[in-house]
């Protein structure tokens, strides 16, 4: 009799019984693994979905139902925070874990985590210790400031320093300036969130020097600091004026008022970019210019863990350092380790070449093409002429805000697969055993070069074929 002729429930009784599915061979290390109330779990899932399909007439057979709970258990035994090839050229990408860490930096994390540390403790005299002071005078050669700690990211440190100078009182922002970072992240909500209240100045597009003066001498006045925050994640072009730096410490020195600087991604690395300059000071020009403190980011253009820098006058950061909130929002051992070995190949000069946010922003164009070619060519060879590969000019981004509107020239591996989807091929690809993120553009796939590490080129190949045969597999 054909499957077809019969009811539904009879279709879903050809269905192996769980029992017989536990009892294959094939799970019985899945079982040692994971124990068995996971894999009963993982069986009574692919049998649940096995069971509508038999009701449509289609009876999956035994080895396909293990095929399929074997998958889902591969699946569920993965960590969920994975590693991946970044090949979309954006070098900061957020979604990506922004900046990978220098493997100097790698190795002090291992060092620490694995064992006691002098986090708090004074080695010298035996006693109790201040975790700052471990990267202090780091940050201090490197930056010219008096004063330095850090917190768990850049938002933190702009929230207690906001909150440790101004709660109860005032400060002033340019409207052209009340920016949103992205993740909720806005100014005027912070400031909102700190205890202090906005005062607004200038215009969207035009804010000048008097318009800060004019603030801080109105009757009533409570100003306890004039703040200026990077623009980060969009430009201004056309009729627009803003005060620099020195002309606002002008202001903030008459009226005996701090100046904060928010950075957002606060480079210690001068003529960063591909023709030098990019029109970013550095922290120490910022400090230089006569900010009295500035926040900025340890995962963004310098490179390092996630972390949020505060540096400045040394009677300011104190205030931040004993505020409540700064043990709310202290950074950890891990973040320390990493940072520390970071600013140490700035010391040292090797930064350029040793931190790979650095490197990668600044790739030789040259170098990129021929990595290009290479990688092209590798893959003309591995999927055959089934897939077009070609190398097209492209542009790579810093990402994470920094560097907005600056477009670092790039070489870029363009495919096309005859027969395949580029949106499905580009999901094979993150959904594969080592997820690869490539950007999709007009019908086609693009690679580039710029944000793969040293040595991922090779795998590349492999993996795009992985995925077109996942594809073809359903
Ligand atoms: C990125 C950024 C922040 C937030 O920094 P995180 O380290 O992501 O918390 C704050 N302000 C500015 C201007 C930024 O660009």
């Amino acid at each position: 009799m054909i499957a077809g002729q019969k009811g539904s429930g009879d279709r879903r009784r050809r269905l192996p019984p769980v029992h017989a599915l536990l009892a294959d061979a094939r799970l019985e290390s899945w079982q040692e693994r994971l124990g068995r109330d996971v894999v009963r779990r993982g069986v009574a899932a692919v049998l649940a979905v096995a069971r509508t399909q038999a009701e449509a007439g289609d009876v999956p057979d035994a080895a396909a139902i293990l095929d399929r709970v074997e998958r889902r258990l591969r699946g569920e035994s993965r960590p969920r925070l994975r590693a991946v090839i970044n090949a979309t050229g954006i070098v900061l990408h957020t979604g990506l874990g922004r900046a990978p860490l220098a493997a100097e930096a790698v190795e002090a994390v291992a060092r620490v985590a694995a064992g006691y540390s002098n986090l708090e403790f004074d080695l010298q005299d035996g006693e109790r210790g201040d975790r700052h002071a471990l990267v202090a005078s780091a940050l201090g050669e490197l930056t010219g400031a008096p004063a330095a700690m850090v917190v768990n990211n850049n938002a933190a440190a702009v929230l207690l320093l906001l909150a440790a100078l101004a709660a109860g009182r005032e400060v002033v922002v340019s409207r052209g300036e009340l920016v949103e970072i992205g993740g909720s992240f806005r100014i005027p909500e912070v400031l909102a969130q700190s205890g202090a209240s906005l005062v607004e100045v200038g215009t969207t597009n035009r804010t000048y020097a008097r318009d800060y003066t004019a603030a801080t001498k109105r009757p009533g006045a409570t100003v306890a600091l004039l703040l200026k925050v990077h623009q980060s994640n969009f430009r201004q072009v056309g009729f627009t004026a803003a005060p620099g730096i020195a002309e606002l410490a002008a202001v903030a020195r008459g009226g005996g008022i701090p100046l904060a600087y928010d950075m957002g991604s606060g480079t210690l690395w001068p003529g960063l970019g591909p023709q030098g300059a990019v029109g970013e000071p550095t922290v120490r020009e910022a400090l230089a210019a006569g900010a009295d403190v500035v926040t900025w980011s340890g995962d963004k253009l310098l490179g390092g863990p996630q972390a949020g820098v505060l540096c400045g006058r040394a009677d300011l950061i104190r205030h931040c350092a004993r505020h409540p909130l700064a043990r709310a929002v202290r950074v950890d051992k891990l973040t320390l380790a990493a940072l520390e070995a970071t600013l140490a190949l700035y010391r040292e000069g090797r930064a350029a070449q040793a931190v790979p946010a650095l490197r990668m922003l600044r790739r030789p164009p040259g170098e990129l093409a021929r990595e290009a070619e290479a990688l092209a060519a590798a893959c003309g060879r591995r999927l055959g002429p089934r897939v077009e590969v070609t190398v097209v000019a492209g542009a790579s981004a810093a990402g994470a805000g920094a560097l907005a509107a600056v477009e670092l020239p790039t070489a870029l591996v363009r495919l096309r697969a005859r027969g395949a989807a580029v949106s499905e091929w580009a999901a094979a690809l993150r959904t594969g055993e080592v997820p690869l993120v490539a950007r999709v553009q007009d019908d086609a796939l693009l690679l580039d070069p710029r944000t793969l590490l040293p040595g991922q080129s090779e795998g590349v190949p492999d993996l795009l074929a992985a995925a077109l045969t996942a594809l073809a597999a359903g």
